[in-house]
Formats: C-alpha cells, structure tokens, sequence
C-alpha cells in the first residue's frame, strides 16, 4: 500500500526557481509522483510514495526552518503508486489563486491579494470542531470548494456559496453576507484554499471568521464519519476517499442520470462540456461514456 501526503506553507520563498530544483530532486530520488507548485508565497503540493519515501521527505522537509510546521496529512494511496500520472513540480506566481485583480473578472484591477500571513480566519483544531457540534454551537460551515467536490460529501450545516471555480469567491460573498455577525468556519479538503478565503472574508468585514485546521481530510481522519458525511473528493486517481471501514461508509452521492446511490465520478463525454459529476455503474460501464445530460448526448450524436 502506498501512502498519499497532502501539504502546503505560507512563507516567503526568496527564488521559486531554486527551490523547485530542490523539491524536484529530492521528489525524483525517493521515487515519488505527484504535484507540487512552489511561488514567492509559499508551497503546496501532493505526493504519492511508498511509506519510507514519504517518511523521509517529510522528515527532509522538517529539518527546513521554512518548513518545519507544515501540517502533514497522511492517506491510504493505491496499491500500485499509480495515484498520478508523473511527477510535476512547477514555479507559480501562487500557490492558491483567487485571482483578485484579474481582469478577466469584473472586480478591477486595484483589489490586492490576501497574504495569509497577514490576514486570516482564526485555525480552529478538529477537536473543537466536534465540541461545536456537541454543544449544539450556532455556527455555519462554508464550503470553500468547487461545486462538483461538494456532491460526494460534506459537512453538516454546510452553507455553499455554489462555487463552480475558487475564483468566484470575491463575486460570492454577497451570497453569504448575513454570516457577517455569526460564527464562520471556512472548510475545504487540506487547508490551503481556505488561508486566502477565510482572510478574504476577514477583509470583508466578518466579525467572527475560523477555518478548519488541517482542512477537512484532518477532521475525517479523526472523526471518521462522523459531522461529514460521505466521501472526499481528491485530485488524484482515487477521485475519493475516507477513513471509516467499508461495512460502515455511508454513502451520499447521487447519480446524476438516473438518482442511484453512487459516489463515482465521471466526465462528460462531450467535451465541449466536460462536467465532473457522478455517474452510477449501470449508466455508464465505462468511465468514459456518459453525457451528462440529454443536450450533451445530442452533440456527441
Ligand atoms: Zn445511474
Ligand atoms: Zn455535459
């Protein structure tokens, strides 16, 4: 059984160039696949290794000052390491972006970035999370992923914006502004896009603002199916994953076709479409061929 790693940090990284270099390297000798993109702002990145490899890449990585606090969130990958395709590492200008200022959206150009480092939600541990839930807390949950990620499982009292690109998140908080004077937590799969969002929120004037430490990949592991429901999706091969014994995995997704139980994905055949949605078995035998609606199955025609 391979094992997958999940990780990213904050912190000024003074030539991206040189330290991918490094990260490659280092990816490369312990035989390991993955992604990882390296920015001025920071790193994040997912990989794929057999137990030792990543043992001791996070050990490497541990004896950097820059990285040495990095949370490091650990899963069952597949049996043969196949989780990715190949091993990419890759400069960015970001390691997350919420593409402010980009003038393909309507905000303008003058909105800045958010600096985790200077401004960000309050990190709310797992525990007490399960403690908010426990006491019965009034607090609303905003899912900071990508719609399709939401259909195989989510939080209990999840509030969704109905994001279909993270980028969105600047046009969607309009969608969410009578949070402003409640208890937020922002919640997405290790952490890393709610640094930026749950600071974006900060920005905007909510008053009580956290974000779940370790993301929600952390909060299963401790809490396997309990407050999240179903199965998270991932981007890699396993599209989804969770730590409760198979006998007990409950599942929510749905196919879209035909409303089946059913959390395995698929793309849209047409690729002028290409949506990510759930497919049952009996619709579509092969991953391949499903459209995901009656118009797609048209233009495939
Ligand atoms: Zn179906
Ligand atoms: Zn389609």
């Amino acid at each position: 059984m391979y094992k997958v790693i999940l990780f990213y940090k904050y912190t000024r990284i003074k030539d991206p160039a040189k330290e991918m270099l490094r990260q490659k390297s280092a990816a490369e000798v312990l035989g390991m696949r993955g992604r990882m993109i390296v920015a001025e702002e920071g790193v994040n990145g997912t990989f794929e290794g057999t137990l030792d490899a990543v043992t001791k890449y996070m050990e490497w990585m541990k004896a950097d000052p820059r990285f040495s606090d990095i949370h490091w969130k650990v899963s069952n990958g597949t049996e043969d390491g196949t989780a990715f395709p190949k091993l990419s590492v890759k400069v960015r200008k970001e390691i997350v972006s919420l593409h402010l200022g980009d003038p393909s959206t309507s905000l303008g150009t003058s909105e800045r970035d958010i600096d985790p480092n200077k401004i960000t939600g309050k990190h709310l541990k797992p525990k007490d999370l399960r403690s908010w839930y426990e006491e019965g807390k009034e607090f609303y949950i905003v899912d900071m992923r990508n719609d399709y990620e939401l259909e195989s499982g989510k939080f209990e009292k999840t509030i969704f914006p109905g994001m279909e690109n993270f980028r969105d998140l600047r046009e969607k908080v309009g969608e969410i502004v009578h949070l402003k004077d409640k208890t937020v937590l922002t919640v997405c799969t290790g952490g890393v896009r709610c640094e930026k969002a749950s600071g974006l929120l900060v920005r905007e004037g909510f008053s009580d603002v956290h974000q779940l430490d370790g993301g929600i990949v952390s909060y299963m592991e401790q809490y396997p199916g309990q407050d999240f429901k179903g199965s998270l999706y991932v981007f890699d091969k396993r599209l989804t994953m969770h730590f409760e014994d198979p006998e007990n995995h409950t599942i929510i997704g749905t196919c879209k076709l035909c409303g089946t139980t059913s959390e395995r994905y698929v793309n849209c055949a047409n690729l002028g479409c290409h949506l990510h949605f759930i497919c049952c078995n009996t619709c579509s035998p092969k991953n391949e061929d499903a459209f995901c609606s009656e118009s797609c199955a048209q233009v495939g025609k």
